[in-house]
């Protein structure tokens, strides 16, 4: 592959992997698999959440991807576009890290961006997390982020039609 294919390969991949990563939120973490979600909605002091076993599916596609591009492991199956895509998947998987943990959790550094995209991707998760339990919410992707007035609305909206539960609303009931 040229270099060109190969930069755009990479570059695509992280975009198919936000998608991934927001199917995945919405429809498993926030469905079937909300046992291991779970602790990340609630407030804890522990230093790893159950939540971050969900990192390792993204390391086990990477290092897969990786394996079937390399002629060390797959020999002349090899695919060299898979090697691409498996850098594309470790490129989101540190960009994931580095919004969600770093930016908006303060897992391992604080900076609070006054404004611009980086201060609406904080704004944006952080409305992820204003419902309780695993019902409705907002935002579930980490990268691309709608207005906050926008996620708001739509909060507001599951309110009222009872399909979601507020963090303030439950404060308030007790
Ligand atoms: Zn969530
Ligand atoms: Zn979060």
């Amino acid at each position: 592959m040229s270099p060109y294919s190969a930069f755009a390969l990479v570059l695509a991949t992280v975009a198919v992997m936000e998608g991934v990563a927001w199917a995945s939120h919405k429809w498993i973490m926030h469905g079937f698999g909300w046992a291991w979600h779970r602790d990340h909605h609630e407030s804890h002091d522990k230093l790893l959440e159950k939540n971050d076993l969900f990192a390792l599916f993204g390391a086990a596609l990477s290092i897969g991807l990786f394996s079937a591009g390399s002629p060390l492991v797959a020999g002349a199956a090899a695919w060299e576009p898979a090697t691409w895509m498996g850098l594309g998947v470790l490129v989101y998987g540190i960009i994931y890290t580095l919004v969600h943990d770093g930016l908006v959790h303060q897992r391992y550094f604080r900076w609070v961006p006054r404004g611009g995209y980086a201060r609406r991707i904080v704004q944006a998760h952080k409305l992820h997390h204003a419902t309780v339990g695993r019902e409705g919410g907002v935002s579930f992707g980490f990268v691309v982020a709608r207005r906050p007035e926008t996620l708001k609305r739509e909060l507001a909206a599951q309110r009222r039609a009872g399909t979601a539960i507020l963090r303030d609303a439950a404060d308030a009931a007790g």
